[in-house]
C-alpha cells in the first residue's frame, strides 16, 4: 500500500480524555476514530489489525472442529422474553420497535438465537455434537464505555457454542476451546492467564474459565498463587484462612493495645496482627456481637490508587493530587500524595470509626480520613466475613497469593441446558427419548483485544505489533521521496516485497523525514527499511524494532531475502 493513498492521519497528540495508553496510541496511530461515545470506526490500518486477529481466530476454530456461521445483530426481543433475559439482563440491553410496534433487540450477545436455531434444525442424537461460531458485532449499553476498545457500546465479538447429547461431550468441547484459546492468544502476542470465574448475567451450571490479558488498567482483579497454578478472578477468588493470621472475631483486642492509624505503619499493624503485609484489595467491617470492631482496608498501594480511580472517575494525575482526592471525595482526607496502601486499622470503637470512616496508609500521617464506605467503597465489601483472617493464603497449596489486574479477553462457559430448555432445543436419545441439548458457549472480545495487545506492546511512541498481527510487517521508507535514487530503491523493494504477498506500506509522501520516522514509530510495522544515503551504493537501512531496533546497512537483495 503506497501511504499517500491510504486515509491514514496521525496525531501528535491523543484528546485529554483517552486515558488508557491503547487508546491514546490507537487514536494517535490513526487506527480508530470514535463516531459516539463507546462505537468506533475502525480506520484501514484497524482494519487490517482485525482482519489478522479474525484469521488467527478462525484458524484455530476450524482446526477445533468449528464452523462458521452469521446470525442476526437484530434479534425479536419474543426470543429474550423466552430465555428470561429480556427483564433480566437490565439496561445494558438495546430494545427497539420496527415500525409495526414488534419488539427487537441489538444482540449484546446469541445464546437466544442459536437455541432457538439449533432446536429447529436438529432433533436427533445422530446430528450431536454440533459446533458453530460466528464472529458479529455485538451492542451493550455498558454504563461506562470507556478506554476505547477496552469497553465499547458496540463491539467485535467470536462467540461459539456448542449443544451435546451429554455432559461428557460438553467437557469435550469445553477443553478443545480452553486449548484453542491458549494458541489463539498466544499467537497473538498476548500475556495472558487463565483464571477460575463467575458466570455472570448468562447463568449456567457448570464451570468457566476466563482469560486475562496482564495490565495494569484491567478491570479486574486476578488471584494467582506464588507457589502452585491456582488462579482465579478475585470475585470468585477462595481464600485459606492462615493459621497465623489472628481472626478478629475471636480476639478482640484491648482498647489499650488499639493501635491507631496516625502512628501505625503497615509493618508494625501486621506485626501486631500476626500477619504479612498482602497485596489485597477488600475493605471490610468486622462485627462483634453484632458490634462493629474494625474497620479494613487491604489493598497494595497501586491498587487502592486504580480502585479509587475507577470509583471515582479520576485519572492517575488526579489522584496525585491530594486536594482534588478531596474535591473529588467531598472531604479533606488529611494525607498528600498518592492513595497509600490500605491496611487493616483496629479500632476500640469501631462506630466511632465508621461514623469518622478512617482507612490506613502505608506511611505514618498518610492516612484516609472521613471516608465514607458504600461512597468511597463498594457496600458489598462491607461484613464480608468470607475472608475475615489477615493474610491471605492460596485454598489449594497453603502458600502466599498475589494479585494483579486484567482485561478479560475471552470467556469459555460451561452453560448446560439453561437455554435448551427455554428455547426448547431437545433430541431423541437411540431410544427415541427426548432430552435436552447440553450447551457451551465460548467468547472473545476481539476488537478488546486489539486494545489488550497494544496495552502490553506499546510504549509512549507506538505500537510495536506482533508480526501475527502487524498492519503491515514492513514499512519502507524513502528518506526523500524527491531524491530519484532513494524513491527508486524504495520502489523497487516495495514492489518485490509485494510480488512475494508481504503487507508491506511505502512511505511516498513528500514529507520531512522527521514527521516520516514518527509516523513510522505509530504505524508500528516491526520491520522497517530505510532508503537513504546509501541508496546511492544500492543499500538500505534495516530495523527490526522486535528486536530493539539496531540498525544495519545491508543490500535490497539480503533485505528480500531476509522477509521472504
Ligand atoms: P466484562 O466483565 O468486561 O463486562 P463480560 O463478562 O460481560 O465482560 P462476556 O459476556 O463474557 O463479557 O462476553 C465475552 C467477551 O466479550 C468478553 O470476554 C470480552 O472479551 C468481550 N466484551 C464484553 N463486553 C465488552 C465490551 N463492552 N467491549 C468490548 N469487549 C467486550
Ligand atoms: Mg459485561
Ligand atoms: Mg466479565
Ligand atoms: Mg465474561
Amino acid at each position: 500500500m503506497r501511504q499517500q493513498l491510504m486515509l491514514l492521519r496521525t496525531l501528535r497528540e491523543a484528546p485529554a480524555e483517552a486515558e488508557a495508553a491503547s487508546h491514546r496510541l490507537l487514536l494517535r496511530g490513526g487506527y480508530i476514530r470514535q463516531t459516539a461515545a463507546g462505537i468506533y470506526s475502525f480506520l484501514p490500518l484497524g482494519h487490517r489489525v482485525i482482519r489478522n486477529m479474525e484469521r488467527i481466530i478462525r484458524e484455530e476454530m476450524n482446526e477445533a472442529g468449528f464452523d462458521e456461521l452469521l446470525m442476526p445483530a437484530m434479534q425479536p426481543s419474543e426470543l429474550w422474553e423466552q430465555s428470561g433475559r429480556y427483564s433480566e439482563y437490565g439496561p445494558e440491553l438495546i430494545r427497539l420497535q420496527d415500525r409495526h410496534e414488534r419488539g427487537f433487540v441489538l444482540g449484546p450477545t446469541h445464546e437466544e438465537v442459536i437455541a432457538s436455531l439449533v432446536a429447529a434444525e436438529a432433533g436427533s442424537y445422530r446430528q450431536l455434537p454440533l459446533r458453530l461460531y460466528q464472529i458479529q458485532t455485538k451492542f451493550r449499553d455498558e454504563r461506562r464505555p470507556r478506554y476505547g476498545l477496552l469497553r465499547g457500546r458496540e463491539f467485535l465479538m467470536k462467540d461459539a457454542y456448542s449443544f451435546d447429547a451429554d455432559w461428557e461431550g460438553l467437557d469435550e468441547n469445553y477443553q478443545a476451546m480452553v486449548r484453542a484459546y491458549h494458541r489463539i492468544f498466544d499467537r497473538c502476542g498476548l500475556r495472558f492467564r487463565a483464571v477460575e470465574a463467575e458466570a455472570g448475567s448468562i447463568g449456567g451450571e457448570g464451570e468457566t474459565l476466563e482469560f486475562m490479558a496482564l495490565a495494569d488498567i484491567g478491570e479486574d482483579t486476578i488471584v494467582t498463587c506464588s507457589s502452585c497454578d491456582y488462579a482465579a478472578n478475585l470475585e470468585k477468588a477462595v481464600f485459606l484462612e492462615a493459621e497465623t493470621g489472628v481472626r478478629l472475631r475471636d480476639s478482640v483486642p484491648e482498647p489499650e493495645e488499639v493501635y491507631t492509624p496516625e502512628t501505625r505503619t503497615i509493618e508494625e499493624v501486621c506485626a501486631f496482627l500476626g500477619a504479612r503485609p498482602q497485596a489485597i484489595l477488600k475493605t471490610m467491617l468486622y462485627l462483634v456481637d453484632g458490634r462493629p470492631v474494625a474497620v479494613v482496608v487491604r489493598g497494595d498501594h497501586e491498587v487502592n490508587e486504580f480502585k479509587l480511580k475507577n470509583e471515582l472517575g479520576a485519572s492517575r494525575a488526579e489522584l496525585a493530587d491530594a486536594e482534588t482526592v478531596e474535591r473529588l471525595t467531598g472531604a479533606p482526607h488529611g494525607f498528600a500524595g498518592p492513595v497509600g496502601l490500605g491496611i487493616p486499622i483496629m479500632m476500640d470503637r469501631a462506630a466511632a470509626a465508621v461514623h469518622e470512616g478512617i482507612a490506613g496508609a502505608n506511611r505514618k500521617d498518610y492516612h484516609v480520613r472521613h471516608l465514607v464506605l458504600g461512597r468511597d467503597y463498594k457496600a458489598d465489601r462491607i461484613g464480608d466475613f468470607r475472608n475475615a483472617s489477615a493474610g491471605d493464603r492460596c485454598c489449594r497449596c497453603g502458600q502466599g497469593l498475589m494479585f494483579s489486574r486484567g482485561i478479560e479477553v475471552g470467556h469459555v462457559f460451561k452453560l448446560g441446558t439453561k437455554y435448551s430448555r427455554s428455547l426448547g432445543a431437545t433430541y431423541t436419545n437411540k431410544d427415541g427419548k427426548e432430552e435436552w441439548m447440553i450447551m457451551g458457549c465460548y467468547g472473545i472480545g476481539v476488537s478488546r483485544l486489539m486494545s489488550a495487545v497494544a496495552e502490553q506492546h506499546g510504549d509512549d511512541s507506538g505500537v510495536v505489533w506482533p508480526l501475527s498481527l502487524a498492519p503491515f510487517q514492513v514499512h519502507v521508507i524513502p528518506v526523500s521521496a524527491k531524491d530519484e535514487q532513494q524513491y527508486g530503491v524504495a520502489a523497487k523493494l516495495y514492489d518485490k516485497l509485494r510480488s512475494k504477498g508481504i503487507a508491506v506500506l511505502l512511505d511516498d509522501r513528500d514529507e520531512r523525514p522527521g514527521v516520516k520516522f514518527k509516523d513510522a514509530d505509530l504505524i508500528g510495522a516491526p520491520l522497517r527499511i530505510i532508503a537513504g544515503k546509501s541508496a546511492a551504493e544500492g543499500n538500505v537501512e534495516w530495523q527490526n524494532r522486535l528486536e530493539g531496533n539496531p540498525k544495519e546497512q545491508i543490500g535490497i537483495d539480503e533485505a528480500v531475502r531476509r522477509i521472504g
